[in-house]
């Protein structure tokens, strides 16, 4: 059966001497691998298509098995994420995590319109630990990790202050907190930016504007919470880590 998708190059496999297997997420049918015949020989005409974080048209030959790309036309590359080796890794990373959270021919448009718009995002300059972090916390809903953002977990008080609780999955008011010795205690902007991202629509997200520290507690409770229950290794992960750090000894 032929196809028609839109999709997004999560990544790219060299097979045999010449091909590449496209894996693709599709606003159609979820993810999906399609072999693009001949895209590693430089003027091959699926060159350009067959490269990471493409996004457009592709038609493609479904049958059991691998797809095969037939043709196709772009609609963007996210030149800046391209050009920037630190944005690229950034992009990399939630590509990835895409790609290891999900499985095949499951189709979520929700899923597609959030990688598509994480991607315009980090295109267009927003902040890149919170665009990232917010899908990030969009992804535990979607690999059904849920974290409970609006009450404590014990007592199911919503005026808080509260305090994070890995191992609780979620919140704890003052007065449970002692529940959970190895809690994190966050600030109270960090516990109501995790309840936005987890409540936004990706599509409405404005100026954003975050305090440093603000930002390594988000990431603290975000990174923990994925190593606990998340059973996916990233090396990505690993490479954006690694990379961060070095710019930071830079500047
Ligand atoms: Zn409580």
């Amino acid at each position: 059966m032929y196809k028609k998708i839109e999709g997004i190059v999560l990544k790219t496999t060299d097979y045999g001497e010449a091909n590449k297997i496209l894996t693709i997420y599709s606003r159609e049918m979820g993810k999906v691998g399609a072999v693009a015949r001949g895209a590693k020989k430089p003027k091959n005409r699926f060159v350009s298509l067959s490269q990471p974080f493409t996004y457009g048209y592709f038609i493609c030959y479904f049958g059991t098995g691998l797809g095969n790309l037939q043709q196709g036309e772009s609609i963007d590359h996210f030149r800046n994420i391209k050009e920037d080796l630190l944005l690229t890794s950034y992009a990399s990373y939630v590509a990835e995590l895409l790609d290891k959270g999900t499985e095949e021919r499951v189709r979520n448009p929700y899923l597609f319109e959030l990688f598509l718009q994480t991607l315009q995002y980090l295109n267009e300059g927003y902040d890149r630990d919170i665009i990232k972090n917010i899908f990030e916390v969009k992804m535990l809903q979607v690999l059904g990790l849920q974290p409970n953002f609006s009450s404590c977990v014990m007592c199911g008080d919503t005026a808080g202050p509260f305090v994070f609780s890995i191992r609780e999955g979620g919140l704890l008011c003052h007065q449970c907190s002692h529940n959970d010795p190895m809690h994190l205690a966050v600030s109270q902007a960090t516990i109501k930016l995790l309840r936005l991202f987890s409540l936004i629509d990706i599509n409405k997200i404005g100026t954003i504007n975050v305090k440093e520290k603000t930002k390594k507690e988000l990431e603290l409770c975000i990174s923990t919470y994925y190593d606990e229950y998340s059973g996916l290794y990233l090396k990505t992960k690993r490479f954006l880590r690694q990379l961060k750090d070095m710019y930071r000894d830079e500047n």
